[in-house]
């Protein structure tokens, strides 16, 4: 049988290489709904190579110009938020990839899960937000969680056949970014085309840029948390700019487990997709003589601020890791735009903490209304 996947940001960076995977691996997958924001035309492209039953596209304006494509095909086209959250509910989807960016991957995810759909997790904005409330939907509706995260798929890989032996230290590695070893001074100088650069990595826009402010590196210390049921205490960060060892493990004995890989993504999203079974591929190998050395260094919280700031509001829990989040989006958002420098997303993000109201316990609701006042408020100290 075929897993039929629903992959939810189709035409962004882990969606393109996840139908990749699916190309690859044609007796395994298949797929069953694409859904993209505004990219039309590309959704488009996608369906007709891919044949899926569904397509949505979220931007309503441009329905018609999908419906009108498709017309030739046997594919059925819907638009808007509502038809996202519906077609991760069709009896014919056996597992969803979250690849949407930001937090308007949150609802869409709820939606799966209530639906008891394995989740293949790319949307870490989604564990960022809201991760005490779906964990414990996880928990209810027995959905699994499989981690796209590169981090976080080495992390589940190393606790596999650990049953229930504790995790004593979740090593977090990260490639430390573009501006790795850079000073406050430096950094007041950023162009956008330079925080675009990454040294390992091609992602989408906003991961990228959030991979040289740290701030991915924070976003996903909070993930950890919340896939792991670990402490924030027991989520150190380690810089290794090789970005080879993709995180490890550590024991109550003391011994450390590591995952390995060269540097792409299509190897956590195809193990997500396939878990448990490992499927053979024809990608390059990692040739550890060839790489001759790894090296690790402490990263720097007090120039990155960002992960400082994600712990701080890690810890606190609540409302306040949304707040964080919102605030992030419309900080990367405004340096994407040229309307900040790059240290001054940190200053806005650290406002947003202070300023947005604390809310101890959540609910959907509560986490709703933070996201937006806290766009609307990040929005007005801007201007
Ligand atoms: P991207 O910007 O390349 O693609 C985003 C996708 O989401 C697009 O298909 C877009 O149409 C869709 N989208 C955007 N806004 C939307 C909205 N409001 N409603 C519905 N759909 C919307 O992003 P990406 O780099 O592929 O990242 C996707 C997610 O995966 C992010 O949460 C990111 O943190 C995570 N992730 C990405 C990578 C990577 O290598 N790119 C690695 C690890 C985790
Ligand atoms: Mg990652």
């Amino acid at each position: 049988m075929k897993k039929r996947i629903a992959i939810l940001g189709s035409t962004g960076s882990i969606g393109t290489q996840a139908l990749e995977v699916i190309s690859e691996q044609p007796e395994r997958f298949e797929v069953e709904v694409l859904t993209a924001q505004n990219q039309w035309e590309l959704l488009v492209k996608q369906a007709i190579q891919h044949n899926p039953n569904v397509v949505v596209i979220g931007n309503e304006s441009y329905y018609e110009k999908v419906r009108d494509a498709l017309k030739p095909h046997d594919i059925k086209v819907f638009a808007g938020q509502k038809a996202l959250n519906e077609v991760v509910e069709m009896s014919t989807v056996d597992m969803v990839l979250t690849a949407i960016v930001g937090s308007a991957g949150l609802i869409p995810t709820i939606h799966a899960i209530k639906a008891k759909k394995p989740i293949a997790l790319a949307n870490k904005e989604t564990l960022v937000v809201a991760g005490e409330l779906i964990s414990a939907l996880t928990l209810e509706y027995k959905v699994p969680v499989l981690p796209v995260d590169s981090e976080h798929s080495a992390i589940f890989q190393c606790l596999c056949g650990e049953f229930d032996n504790a995790i004593e230290k979740i090593i977090l590695t990260g490639s430390g970014g573009p501006f790795r070893g850079k000073k406050t001074e430096e950094l007041q100088q950023i162009t956008k085309v330079q925080a675009l650069k990454h040294p390992t990595w091609t992602m989408g826009q906003k991961i990228t840029i959030d991979s040289a402010s740290l701030m991915n590196k924070g976003l996903e210390v909070i993930e950890a948390k919340w896939l792991f049921d670990v402490d924030f205490d027991q989520i150190e960060v380690v810089i290794h700019p090789q970005s080879i060892v993709h995180s490890a493990v550590q024991f109550a004995d003391g011994s450390i487990k590591a995952q390995l890989g060269l540097p792409d993504m299509k190897l956590p999203i195809q193990y997500a997709m396939a878990y448990p079974e490992r499927l053979s591929t024809q990608y390059p190998r990692c040739d550890f003589a060839k790489i001759g050395s790894f090296t690790f260094e402490k990263p720097d919280m007090q120039t990155f601020r960002n992960l400082q700031l994600a712990y701080d509001s890690g810890r606190r829990g609540g409302n306040a890791p949304c707040v964080l989040n919102a605030a992030n989006e419309v900080a990367v958002q405004a340096f994407l735009e040229d309307k900040i420098g790059f240290l001054q997303m940190s200053d806005l993000i650290e406002t947003c903490l202070q300023k947005m109201p604390f809310e101890k316990n959540i609910t959907l609701e509560i986490l709703t209304e933070t996201d937006k006042e806290t766009r609307i408020f990040a929005e007005k100290y801007l201007n």
